[in-house]
């Protein structure tokens, strides 16, 4: 104990005996005063004061909770309660980094191991962990299954344990981690330390995975709603996509940050270089960029106002980033899963966001080929189909595109009146005979020619086009030549693409030619219904969110917005003085509270949410003096 110093002399080997394992002492009694002290918050949210009390008592808790639900408070809380470092677990050394520069603003006393760290920086952190300085101790999953880190966590003392991002657990999932199938023996490892796995992935599949493959079968489950109300959800048919991408962008308030995902390296950077050249600030990242390039992007990204990130699924995970305002999809993605995360980076603060996607019938049958073509066995392949039509019913709903969504993962709700078939519903049409002249077509050139097409070459049949193709072939002699007549280009591409979204039609082989799937024979017979969606073009302009404001601020009164400005100025000073994002200063939502309650003294900063302790000392002088200026 500290008593041993307390005589005067320290003992003879000072500073040669390695330093007595000791465990963090506990630095607040309870959890409403380190929440208060720390984060400057007076109540906990939702699901977190259940979560925080179980694992204080000692038990594991299993934590399902959307991005921005506020999952992080939930084991740094019991960190700083328990006596003990809490041991985080965490894929990503983005979001290492981004959660122990903010713990430090708030005065608590965190560190990480990984590689981008010298070995004596490493060590620093080691000895510090064993001598029992450390609250929270971020570690890679690699590095946790290595005998040396294990044994190292072992000569210190741990408080809890928490696996963020458990679904990386999930072997079929789409950002399976192998080195998280080592954590299921830390409760072996580590007998009586409460564990925690947390995650934004909420379908059923991988809330077992993650029960069974990291040994919590005695956990308390903690499921919350997954609907993110404060973002708006809409997806438009492509028809020209970089045009529909800029309307949309321009769209949005000015100064946003967005993230646009998009499958291939190639369409990254050429998105990238076109958004460019349209004046948007736009920047690539994906996996081939040399590491340079794609860490001065990023921390651009984070660092400054209104980047917009073009980037693939490579980026995105981990990134902290709470005020994202849009997220773009131009090309589909493989699974609603996936969506539902990458869609899920905008808006952490609970501030108004949008996600929009064009989506189109080149996309359905690529992703089909990636598919017919990837690698894995059949089960495998059943099941990535199993994904794309999900994704695509989606896409295809002429209901509620949130109902949908959380339906998907087995949530119950009513129209949400903020995504786009609510605020604009879309008409529908009858699509019987028109599928049907289609199909016929199929089954006549198969029959009689034994030939096969893509969806190209058979609109060009129906629509009685004369290209070289046509008279090649005499397709003009089939009796379904020209019948689709009244029909455009455009319309055709949505009835193909919406025949192949619902396995009417499969697209085979490396061109996508066409072939009828099961349920083409009803359709035949006209014994099934076909209604089609209308596609709506050019609509992405539209909607509620045109204010051309910084829209955190937008409904404030407006000498309030003023001073909310003012002190985004004087944040940004403080951010790039420091070399940290600006939201580690404060959130939004604090400077909006500031703003608004425009406080005057240092006992009228308590009031206000996210000001804790260690900020109100650093900072509170000098934002009471931005807001006696404004
Ligand atoms: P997640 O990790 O679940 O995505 P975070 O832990 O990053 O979410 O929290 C999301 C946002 O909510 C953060 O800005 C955080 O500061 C804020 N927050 C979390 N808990 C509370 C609370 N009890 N009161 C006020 N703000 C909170
Ligand atoms: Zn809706």
């Amino acid at each position: 104990m500290d008593l041993d110093f307390a005589g005067g002399a320290p003992p003879p080997d000072a500073g040669y005996a390695p330093a007595p394992p000791r465990a963090r002492a506990s630095q607040y009694a309870t959890a409403a005063e380190a929440l208060r002290t720390v984060y400057g918050y007076d109540a906990f949210r939702g699901d977190q004061a259940a979560i925080v009390n179980q694992v204080i008592d000692g038990g594991d808790a299993i934590v399902l909770m959307p991005t921005g639900g506020g999952k992080s408070v939930t084991y740094q809380v019991p960190a700083l309660v328990r006596p003990g470092t809490g041991l985080i677990v965490s894929p990503l050394i983005a979001l290492m980094h981004d959660q122990v520069d903010a713990l430090r603003a708030n005065g608590v006393q965190a560190a990480y191991l990984n590689s981008t760290q010298s070995a004596s920086e490493r060590s620093a952190v080691e000895r510090a962990y064993v001598a029992g300085e450390l609250d929270l101790i971020y570690v890679a999953p690699e590095r946790l299954s290595s005998p040396a880190t294990r044994a190292l966590l072992q000569r210190g003392s741990l408080s809890v344990i928490a696996i963020d991002e458990a679904h990386c657990v999930a072997q079929w999932g789409h950002d399976f981690r192998p080195d998280y199938l080592a954590l299921g023996d830390l409760a072996e490892v580590f007998p009586g330390v409460p564990r925690m796995a947390l995650t934004a992935t909420a379908t059923r599949a991988t809330h077992q995975e993650i029960t069974e493959r990291l040994s919590l079968g005695d956990a308390r489950h903690f499921v919350s709603s997954f609907d993110r109300p404060n973002i708006q959800y809409r997806i438009d048919a492509k028809a020209e996509p970089r045009r529909q991408l800029v309307d949309f962008i321009r769209s949005q308030p000015e100064g946003s940050a967005g993230i646009v995902y998009a499958l291939s390296r190639k369409a990254v950077e050429q998105t990238a270089e076109a958004l460019a050249k349209q004046g948007i600030d736009a920047l690539p990242y994906h996996a081939g960029l040399p590491a340079e390039v794609r860490q001065r992007n990023q921390s651009r990204f984070l660092r400054e106002d209104g980047v917009v990130m073009v980037a693939t699924i490579a980026f995105g995970m981990g990134i902290d980033k709470p005020d994202v305002r849009f997220v773009a999809h131009i090309d589909l993605p493989k699974s609603v899963e996936g969506y539902y995360q990458e869609t899920g980076r905008a808006g952490r603060d609970g501030e108004p966001s949008v996600v929009w996607m064009a989506y189109g019938l080149g996309d359905v049958v690529q992703q089909r080929r990636l598919i017919d073509q990837g690698d894995g066995d059949r089960a495998h392949k059943m099941r990535q189909q199993r994904h794309l039509d999900a994704m695509l019913a989606l896409c295809e709903t002429v209901q509620c595109r949130r109902q949908n969504l959380l339906g998907y993962f087995g949530e119950q709700s009513a129209p949400c009146g903020n995504c786009d078939t609510c605020l604009t519903p879309p008409e529908t049409w009858d699509g019987l005979v028109a599928a049907q002249k289609l199909l016929s077509t199929i089954v006549r050139l198969k029959r009689e020619r034994n030939q096969a097409f893509g969806a190209g070459h058979l609109i060009d049949i129906l629509r009685g086009a004369s290209t070289d193709r046509i008279r090649q072939y005499r397709h003009d002699e089939l009796s379904t030549y020209g019948l689709g007549a009244d029909l455009s280009d455009a319309d055709w591409r949505s009835v193909v693409r919406q025949l192949l979204a619902r396995g009417i039609l499969v697209a085979t082989g490396e061109y996508g030619t066409l072939a009828l799937g099961d349920p083409a024979a009803a359709v035949l017979r006209g014994d099934a219904p076909v209604p089609l969606r209308r596609d709506v073009l050019g609509r992405t302009g539209g909607g509620s969110g045109r204010a051309k404001k910084a829209s955190a601020a937008a409904d404030l009164p407006d000498d309030a917005r003023e001073l909310f400005e003012e002190l985004r100025v004087w944040r940004a000073g403080v951010a790039r003085e420091q070399g940290v994002p600006a939201y580690i200063v404060f959130g939004d939502a604090t400077l909006r509270a500031l703003a608004e309650h425009r406080p005057s003294s240092a006992a009228e900063l308590d009031g206000i949410s996210g000001i804790g302790a260690k900020k109100k000392d650093a900072y509170g002088e000098a934002v009471l003096e931005v807001i006696a200026r404004g």
